[in-house]
This record gives structure tokens, sequence and C-alpha cells, in this order.
């Protein structure tokens, strides 16, 4: 068996703020079949999953940082039901915060990089201990550092020859920050420091694609899309090509199972998925109060740009504006002035819009469950989970056509159409998207098929868990 150290942030069920947790939380599952023996490294931090643990503790150090010394200790999450190795780095006062990344302001922690590096270092004065890992598999920029840490550091020469992989979950966030971070890094060989840098900062997004072995982004479109992006960085994706490639992300389909989904009161019995639709969708209506008889389009995300939910609050206002077809839920947090608006158009429209600023699993679970659509207004998605999952519940997309929507979501005026898919990221391409689900849910027999068919689509991990295996293969020239 190929041993595999998986480095990230998130990891689903003890940490999740999006796609990159689900995603760690679950390849490592589906790798053994594939001859990987995958194990996962995270933070502790101070969310009440980490306190309904028991622990094994396996080192304890120290590491000097910026004049800093601090003590840590790796620990052994004694949990069989993940269905991994899962290892949490405590340091108390710098990871066990009730939140991932956000301070109560829901700003980024003001020592963002020093948590950063911390924890890379200590990953690697890990793996130095340990030498047992054949390849480290690294998640996005928080982890991006530890590729150059054991390529150049001056104390990790001995498994300087350990291969490394990157994913890239989320392309915009490059963890830059200017050059007097520097001094908070493990020694490393400066005839090198030229690959730290991007636009005369350091930035961990570039280091990890020039330094790692293989670079992945989570569906091929959205690699496509940013070697064609006209920015700086795609220079660096064309000049690093030859290693760079699009794994697609999958499901993992025992977590997400309308039958036995541990979320849901109303589970799906037999393959009844009219019964269970019409039961879980009742139960949103009434518990929401809104009107009956309409299309259920359920939002769920992050308020952020990326997201397009600015976008949404305004094509939902046009479309309720010229009738009352629809009704909407919208779940997520972020940016307050757009948390703002959809709670403004939830007041202006009691009956036909409900809003939920909020992260929380159960009521994403509730809306996957029985919405009849899941809008996706995205302006980018590196691969997006939520049409994968709604597929999962018969929920129809509605999506845009951007990253690794276009590689998971067929537009119905197609013979295998799965959903709807924008004609363009606008206001106006939301609002026809949304008039065209109103027109699609009145052909009653044309909609149970399409549920039907998605319902029964197969994005489990499977396939990917087999990419990323032959991969590491690859670079153990096994
Ligand atoms: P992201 O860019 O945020 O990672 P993805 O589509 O890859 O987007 O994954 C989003 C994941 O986060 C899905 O599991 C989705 O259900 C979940 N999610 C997003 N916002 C919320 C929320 N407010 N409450 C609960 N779950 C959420």
């Amino acid at each position: 068996m190929i041993k595999v150290l998986h480095v990230s942030s998130e990891c689903y069920p003890a940490a999740k703020a999006g796609g990159m947790g689900d995603v760690v939380g679950a390849v490592p599952i589906y790798l053994p079949k594939q001859g990987v023996e995958a194990s996962v490294i995270i933070p502790k931090y101070g969310l009440p999953w980490f306190k309904s643990q028991k622990y094994q503790k396996v080192k304890d150090g120290g590491i000097h940082i910026g004049g800093l010394s601090l003590n840590y200790t790796v620990q052994k999450v004694k949990n069989n039901n993940l269905g991994y190795p899962l290892y949490v780095i405590d340091m108390p006062g710098l990871f066990d915060r009730p939140s991932i990344y956000l301070d109560t302001n829901g700003e980024g922690y003001h020592d963002e990089p020093v948590r950063n590096i911390a924890f890379q270092t200590i990953v690697c004065e890990w793996l130095l201990e340990q030498n047992v890992y054949d390849i480290v598999h690294c998640h996005d920029h928080m982890t991006g550092m530890i590729p150059f840490f054991l390529k150049y550091g001056t104390r990790y020469k001995p498994i300087s020859d350990i291969p490394t992989m990157f994913t890239i979950h989320n392309g915009m966030y490059h963890g830059s920050f200017p050059w007097d971070i520097g001094m908070l890094l493990p020694k490393f060989d400066f005839a090198h420091r030229g690959i730290l840098d991007w636009d005369g900062r350091l930035n961990s997004l570039a280091t990890a694609i020039k330094c790692a072995d293989k670079v992945n982004t989570v569906s091929p479109n959205y690699m496509e899309e940013i070697m064609q992006t006209p920015d700086s960085f795609r220079y660096l994706y064309m000049s690093e090509g030859h290693k760079c490639m699009g794994i697609l992300n999958g499901v993992d389909t025992n977590l997400w199972n309308p039958k036995t989904d541990k979320y849901l009161d109303n589970k799906m019995e037999g393959d009844n998925l009219t019964g269970f639709k019409a039961t879980n969708k009742k139960s949103l209506l009434s518990t929401y109060k809104l009107k009956s008889r309409r299309p259920l389009i359920g939002f769920i995300g992050r308020m952020a740009h990326q997201k397009g939910a600015d976008l949404l609050a305004k094509a939902i206002e046009e479309n309720l504006e010229v009738s009352k077809s629809f009704c909407a839920i919208i779940l997520g947090s972020g940016d307050s002035y757009v948390e703002n608006e959809l709670s403004l158009l939830a007041e202006k429209y009691p009956g036909y819009v409900h809003t939920i600023i909020a992260y929380n699993e159960s009521i994403a679970r509730s809306l996957y469950a029985g919405c009849d659509y899941m809008i996706m207004p995205s302006r980018f998605e590196p691969c997006g989970l939520n049409q994968l999952f709604s597929y999962r519940y018969g929920t129809i997309p509605i999506a845009s056509p951007v990253g690794g929507l276009v590689d998971t979501v067929i537009d119905i005026d197609n013979k295998k159409g799965t959903g709807i898919l924008l004609n363009e990221v606008s206001q106006s391409g939301i609002s026809e998207a949304i008039s065209r689900s109103c027109e699609l849910y009145q052909k009653k027999t044309k909609f149970n098929r399409l549920r039907r068919h998605i319902i029964d689509l197969d994005y489990s991990w499977d396939q990917s868990a087999s990419i990323y295996a032959s991969i590491y293969r690859q670079l153990l020239k096994l």
C-alpha cells in the first residue's frame, strides 16, 4: 500500500467551511480500494466536534517562530467511524478558536500567517520524525509552503525527496503576505527564495504551483479556465502546465444518501422519490411559511462575490415583481452587504422568500431534500459540490456555465440534460433561468422524468480516487 498524508485546514466532519472540507473528508475513504492508505492532518480547532472526541498523543514538541517559542502536540483521533486515521495538531492559543478562519467580526484572523506557517512547520517536523509517508498531498494555499519547506528547508533534507501533490480547491485565494513574514519561515536554502515570491510578495499558492511535483484543480474545465484567464497567474500555470491537470470532485455516497441521511426526519423509502420530495418540500414550506403550488428554489453558499448571491437577490426581485410564480429559500453567510440585501428581500416578499443567515449543515440537508431546484449563479466555480449533492436528492440544479459546473451540468435543451444552465452570468441570465425553471415545473411529466434521471447519476468518488491513485503511482515511478 502507498502511504499518503493529506494536509489540510479542513476535513469533514471535524472542520468544514466549504467544499474542501467535504473533499478531504471523503477521498481518504475511497483510496484504500485503489491500493492507497491515506491519513489526514489538520489543526485542532475549538469547534464542538473536537470537544466530543478522544485523543491519543503521538508527538509533542516546540517550534520557534518569529521570536516566539510555541509548544504543540500531535494527537490521533480515536474514532473508527471516520474510515481513515485523522491526526490533529494542538497548539493552545493559536488553533483552538471557535471558527476555522474568521474572528468575531467575520474578518480573517489578524495572525493568519503565523497560524498557517506554524501549522505547516509542525507538519514538516512530524514528517521528519515519522518518515513513513510515501507522498504528501497538500490542499490550498494554507498548506502551499510545505512542498517548498520539504525541498529546500535546511532541517528537512532527510525527507526532501518525498514527492508532493497540491490540489487547488479555489485559485482565487493566494495566501499572499508582505516579505517581512519571511522571518517566520523555518530556515531554508536562500538561493531558492525566488520560488516564494510573486509580484514582490510571499505567495503560498504560487510557491506550491512552482514547487509541488503534481498540481491539480478540482475539475478539468476550471484548469482550462485559469490557464486562459488574463492575469499574471496565467503565465505561471502555463509554465508549470506539464505537471497540472483537472480531476473532478466526487460525492461520498454514504454520507449524501437520501435513504440514510442522519440529518433528515423524512428519509426516502425504497424508490419513492415523489413521496420523498413532496414530504420534505411540505415541511420546508410550513417551517418557513411559504406559499405552496410553486417551484421551490434553494441557494446554499458563501455570500461572496464568487457565488453571485448579489446578482441572485436582484434577479429574484425582478422575477417576483412580474409574477409570484416561485418561492426561494436562501441559506448562507459572508459579505454583510449581500447578507443584508437578501434579508431585505425576504422582508419585502414574505411568503415567497425566506433568508437564513447562517452556516448550518442540518438546514442545508433539508434544502437539498425539499427544494425542487438548487441555484448556483457563480461567477466562477472550481468544481462546485452543491449540484452533485442536489442530484443525490433529486433536486435540479440551475447553474452558471463556468468551471466544474460545465463539467457536471448539461442543459435540459439537450437530450441527456441534467439541469438548467444560465445563458450568461448576469442578473438577466439568472432571471431567464428562473423563468425556465418555472416553465419546466409546469410540464409535470418532463419535470418528473428529469428528477428520476438525475438521482441515478453516478458521481461517486471511485473514479476520481482511481485517478489520484494513478498519479501517486506515477510520482513513485511504480
Ligand atoms: P465552496 O466554494 O464554498 O467550497 P462548494 O460548492 O465546493 O463551494 O462546497 C460548498 C459546501 O459547503 C457544500 O457542502 C455546501 O452544502 C456547504 N455549505 C455552503 N454554505 C453553507 C451554509 N451556509 N450552511 C451549510 N452548508 C453550507
